[in-house]
């Protein structure tokens, strides 16, 4: 709790919220303690016995914290989070309440799963949906206006056993390196280590405006972006500008959205410093990928939840103004055993930097090979006007290693095919290994990956989405490799040098992925074509990497997805691509017919009324000045007018499509998306030539500037 002068102690606050291992460890008898943390750190099945003296514990003691519900916390394919609450309340004996959560409750819930996407698996298989407790994610309390909620971290699954979640695939993928990772840290002498986890941070950029703003915009109320607004006289140059007057308020939100994530147990350090106006930057320390995953759902529920609290609204849309820069998140990537290594930090021994390649090496192939996978998992429909849009980071994935590593693995590569010569060259590149420098690596901010010292930073992910996709396909990609990596390794005769034509061999067939340069320039579009790496500008064509062969392949060797699963995902994105598309659409033809028209009407009028009224007085005078201005409002309204028709004529006929889905999504982003660009330019050109107290919603000068 803050203390009397406003102080918050950090140590207590931290995790106040959290039914975590100390709470557990206090409330539980040991048995079943050791029980629950085999089963959470060893993946070990719980006894349902074990659950119900677990469930009565948790609900004890969110009792005493002033819950009153729990609900089975979950993130369907929509890619937000779903809870469906239920009081503790069981029954009434003598008019008093009897509260019960029983381990069955804590285990399984039945939430009706028929509106959640599914993509076609419960309609084939006609099963409910049901959400399993994931007993390696703390249940945490949440705190709203309605009071305390016991949130309990869960899968959520077909009958089945479909997945119809983003969690079940992730946990999955968790599974899939940690094994094949371990292959190889065996091979490499390591005997203790018993689990290799994925451990992710992810940053997230959001934007912060003033509520009472953000309510006069349909646009943003209904798709989160700004679907019209003409350039302010300042643009983010001016950060320095911004930041002065804003300091207050928005310090004053951090440090209650500080208090309030660290009670759920969240390890955020807030940031201010990011380069648009209006612009933020939270990062938590980094955790095991799943935990970060769905701490960065908390993490973007509670953004908006407590912006709210402050008459503020958080935008997490990936472009929500045009000419500002959008927002992403940094999805900073690594792997580390249960021991706390770090199997990305360079090691201090030629043994340990021999390891340190392997595992390098294994993710440029992982990057390379699975390029389209990396960047479908980083699609939606906001993301498409930051990729590739003259924007941070291209639509190309590459990968960013700095010079010295470059130049080391360049060094292997060169080996002239003497093997004896080529071990050196390993012993040589190893040998002068030296620390890298975390901070310095990253001198390269336009690589969608980027290799920063320890882990890698792949930038392109969304900033609306949850990281979960971009982990599964990370986590799978790179342990396919590894596996691949272990069954040649295990077969060995010379170890040492099968190690090193590995390394020389995936340097020699993958390093077109690897690019230090601008990854903004035109000269870098062109040589990556050159280098045949793909540039996919858009979501929809994205998409269908998610289904490719190679992608089934992957994902159904490792038994993260079943080709089932992945089918349904695919028509889960177009789906969501083209209802997307249809409500930006439709909330533009809104605007248009119910705002803008009606006020540029009213201006004409009046202008015209003065040219009358003027000549009326003084018949002599010329009304140059009323005449032009009428003549361009009129004229930019009539083309206004006839793009909306067009782009309504463009919806219907989009959606009267009755083809194959991926067709159809490629009408709503060629026909329909295309068509709004055109409809904004006249919308943004009115706006230009109208007094700004008559313009129907709030300009961009006010949304980005008056916080
Ligand atoms: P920046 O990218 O701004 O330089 P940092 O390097 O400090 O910032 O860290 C960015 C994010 O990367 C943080 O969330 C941090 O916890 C995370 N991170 C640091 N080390 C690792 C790791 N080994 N695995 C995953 N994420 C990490
Ligand atoms: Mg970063």
């Amino acid at each position: 709790m803050a203390n009397g002068n406003g102080k918050i102690d950090l140590k207590q606050v931290f995790g106040e919220n959290v039914f975590n291992d100390e709470v557990m460890r206090e409330r539980l008898p040991k048995n079943v303690y050791k029980a629950l943390r085999k089963t959470m750190d060893e993946g070990v099945p719980l006894d349902p016995s074990v659950a119900d003296v677990v469930a009565n514990a948790m609900k004890d003691w969110a009792i005493e914290k002033g819950a009153t519900h729990y609900t089975h916390w979950f993130q369907p394919m929509t890619g937000i989070t779903a809870e469906k609450h239920e009081s503790f309340l069981n029954t009434i004996s003598e008019g008093r309440a009897i509260t019960e959560f029983s381990g069955k409750s804590l285990i399984k819930g039945e939430p009706d799963a028929s509106s959640f996407p599914s993509g076609g698996i419960r309609a084939t298989f006609e099963a409910r949906g049901y959400t399993v407790w994931d007993a390696t994610s703390y249940a945490f309390l949440k705190e709203d206006e309605g009071g305390l909620t016991l949130c309990i971290p869960t899968a959520f699954c077909a009958y089945t056993g479909e997945a119809l979640d983003k969690k079940t695939p992730l946990l999955r993928s968790m599974e899939a390196i940690s094994k094949q990772a371990l292959r190889i840290l065996r091979l490499f002498g390591n005997t203790t280590a018993k689990r290799v986890f994925a451990t992710v941070g992810a940053e997230q950029e959001y934007f912060l405006i003033d509520k009472d703003y953000y309510l006069k915009r349909k646009d943003l109320v209904f798709t989160g972006r700004t679907l019209f607004g003409a350039k302010p006289p300042k643009g983010q140059e001016l950060e320095d500008h911004y930041f002065g007057s804003l300091k207050d308020r928005v310090a004053n939100f951090m440090k209650d959205l500080d208090y309030e994530l660290w009670k759920m147990g969240i390890p955020v350090k807030t940031k201010h410093n990011e380069v648009a106006p209006a612009q933020h930057e939270i990062a938590p320390i980094f955790e095991n990928a799943n935990i970060a995953t769905d701490h960065n759902q908390v993490i973007m529920d509670t953004l908006k939840r407590v912006a709210n609290r402050h008459n503020l609204a958080c935008l997490l849309h990936e472009k929500p103004f045009a000419g500002v820069n959008g927002s992403g998140k940094h999805n900073n990537w690594s792997l580390s055993t249960n021991e706390g290594q770090n199997l990305f930090e360079p090691g201090k021994t030629p043994h340990e930097n021999a390891q340190f390649l392997i595992f390098l090496s294994a993710v440029i192939k992982a990057v390379d090979e699975y390029a389209e996978l990396l960047r479908a998992s980083a699609a939606n429909t906001g993301n498409d006007h930051r990729l590739g849009a003259n924007e941070a980071p291209p639509a190309i994935v590459s990968m960013f290693l700095g010079d010295q590593l470059t130049g080391i693995l360049e060094n292997i590569e060169n080996g002239n095919g003497n093997e004896k010569r080529e071990r050196e060259y390993l012993r040589i590149g190893v040998n002068t290994l030296p620390p890298l420098p975390k901070d310095s690596t990253d001198r390269n901010r336009t690589s969608p990956f980027a290799f920063t010292g320890n882990k890698f930073e792949f930038r392109m992910v969304p900033s609306s989405a949850s990281i979960a996709n971009p982990n599964v396909v990370l986590n799978t990609a790179v342990a396919e490799v590894l596996g691949e990596i272990a069954d040649r390794l295990e077969g060995a005769e010379d170890f040492d040098s099968e190690v090193n034509a590995i390394v020389k061999e995936i340097v020699k067939n993958h390093k077109r992925i690897i690019f230090n340069g601008d990854g903004y320039s035109d000269e870098w579009v062109k040589e990556a074509e050159r280098r045949g790496l793909k540039n996919i500008k858009n979501t929809v064509d994205a998409i269908p990497a998610w289904i490719s062969d190679k992608s089934i392949k992957l994902f159904t060797k490792h038994g993260v997805f079943t080709e089932v699963e992945l089918r349904a995902r695919y028509e889960i994105k177009l789906e969501e691509y083209i209802k997307h598309i249809n409500i930006e659409a439709r909330t533009m033809i809104d605007m248009v017919k119910k705002q803008i028209i009606p006020t540029v009407v009213d201006e004409i009028t009046s202008i015209a009324n003065s040219i009358n009224a003027v000549k009326m007085v003084m018949p002599d005078l010329e009304v140059t000045t009323q005449a032009e201005l009428l003549r361009e409002l009129q004229t930019n309204l009539n083309l206004l007018k006839k793009e909306t028709f067009e782009l309504e004529a463009e919806l219907e006929g989009a959606h009267r499509f009755n083809g194959d889905i991926f067709e159809k999504a490629c009408l709503f982003r060629d026909k329909v998306a295309e068509k709004m660009k055109s409809v904004r330019v006249y919308g943004d050109k009115l706006e230009t030539m109208i007094d700004e107290n008559k313009w129907p919603f709030p300009s961009y000068e006010k949304l980005l500037f008056y916080v």
